[in-house]
């Protein structure tokens, strides 16, 4: 069953306030597993909404309508679903009389506009509003079918909950199917190289392959549609097989993993302790560990400068940028906190380096083994954001690398 969404209002097209309950709806109606193809905004203008309400039976099984319904001129969804289904509008005793009870119960009399809230385009069902004075209502005509609820997203998400899921979830009937998604998460490759090796698998349509680029990193996200869940698992395993052979290198992780959390539990696992010292990246590499994987680190210290990095290791020692540096930062943090592991950053932190700046700054990471330290010099140092986050998620990543041997060993 195919779905489409219109919310109304022109305070949604002048930016005024943002369009929750599209979000909202789309969330419930991929958990119906309803297909959604398209959301659109329409402005409080009778003859736009009907054109768009038009367009969408044509092309919709079920169209979800919020906003409009008011007592007021510019509440136009009633009479532009009329206009559009061909069913003129006709006054409901019902909802007369839930107004009139209303309106007494708060000692208020009815006024002719809140009369405009009880015609309904002809043949409509109404749903019922338990917390308004707004009723929404489904119209159904030439296959298709109109529900319009209130803007006011509580009222709208409670009619969702009580009326609208429960009712659809009955007309999907056996049609109705679920979605699935699968996130595999990769560090250290970009999204046009991801792109380049999989793009085959990215032209299926179920499951369908997407990504999603982060600073630093790429999530390839897999989503598949059936009858139930295991037959969509099944789908999703077959090409999340495809792709780790071609990204198996750059995937660390899948769903609801974190590098952190990825490195913390090979840590884990080898009953390794990582100790971490980083100048450039504001304390990245350390806060990527949750409160929970905190067993695994060591001393952890974040300076500013090299020479505040050189003064909380001691006194007398001097840093600078370069391979010998960072080989003795490395061996120094790992013998005196005894850790098996020393991650090292010592980077550029002028202002205005990195990655986007004609002085593009310089980053060398030392990681201090129980055999070798081993060193990487980059181009990027700065404390940007962009440039910060990518290297502390290279960083991060190549502790993870290290940690699966996927290294030659490189001697310093
Ligand atoms: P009312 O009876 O209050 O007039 P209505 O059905 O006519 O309800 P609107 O007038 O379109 O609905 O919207 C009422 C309020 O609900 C808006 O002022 C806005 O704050 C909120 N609202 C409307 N549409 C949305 C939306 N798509 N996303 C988030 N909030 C919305
Ligand atoms: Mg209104």
């Amino acid at each position: 069953m195919n779905a489409e969404i219109i919310t109304t209002g022109t305070e949604l097209l002048l930016g005024e306030i943002v369009d929750t309950n599209a979000t909202y709806i789309a969330r419930e109606l991929r958990s119906l597993g309803l297909n959604l193809f398209y959301k659109t905004t329409v402005g409080d203008n009778r003859r736009r909404l009907a054109d768009v309400l038009r367009l969408g039976a044509a092309r919709s099984d079920v169209i979800i309508v919020t906003g409009g319904l008011g007592p007021t001129i510019d509440d136009i969804t009633r009479e532009a679903v009329a206009d559009a289904s061909g069913r003129p509008l006709e006054q409901r005793r019902e909802i007369v009389e839930d107004l009139q009870a209303m309106f007494a119960r708060w000692g208020r009399t009815l006024t002719e506009n809140n009369l405009r809230q009880t015609f309904l385009p002809s043949g409509s069902t109404l749903i019922p509003n338990p917390i308004g004075t707004a009723p929404g209502f489904l119209t159904e005509s030439d296959g298709s079918m109109v529900i319009c609820l209130p803007g006011v997203p509580r009222e709208m998400k409670r009619m969702m909950a009580d009326w609208v899921v429960p009712f659809l979830q009955e007309r999907a009937g056996d049609r109705a199917r679920v979605l699935v998604t699968r996130t595999l998460h990769t560090a250290g490759i970009g999204e046009s190289a991801i792109d380049d090796r999989i793009a085959h698998l990215m032209i299926v349509h179920n499951p369908t392959v997407g990504l999603a680029a982060h600073l630093g990193r790429v999530d390839v996200r897999i989503t598949a549609s059936a009858p139930t869940v295991t037959e969509a698992q099944a789908l999703i395993e077959t090409v999340e097989d495809e792709l780790r052979d071609e990204l198996g290198r750059w995937i660390y992780g899948a769903d609801g993993d974190t590098l952190g959390s990825v490195v913390a539990n090979l840590l884990k696992q080898q009953s390794a302790i990582l100790a971490i010292a980083e100048t450039n990246t504001a304390g990245r590499i350390a806060s990527s560990f949750r409160d929970s994987e905190m067993g695994v680190l060591g001393e952890t210290i974040q300076a500013n400068t090299l020479s505040s990095l050189a003064e909380s290791l001691s006194p007398d020692t001097f840093v600078s940028l370069d391979r010998e540096s960072v080989v003795a930062v490395a061996t120094r943090l790992r013998t005196r906190s005894a850790a098996d592991y020393a991650l090292v950053l010592l980077g550029t932190t002028e202002p205005g380096q990195g990655f986007w700046s004609d002085d593009r700054g310089e980053t060398w990471l030392g990681l201090a083994t129980p055999h070798t330290v081993m060193t990487q010099r980059f181009e990027v140092g700065g404390i940007d954001e962009f440039s910060s986050s990518w290297l502390a998620i290279y960083a991060l990543d190549y502790v993870r690398r290290q940690l699966l041997g996927q290294y030659g060993i490189e001697l310093t």
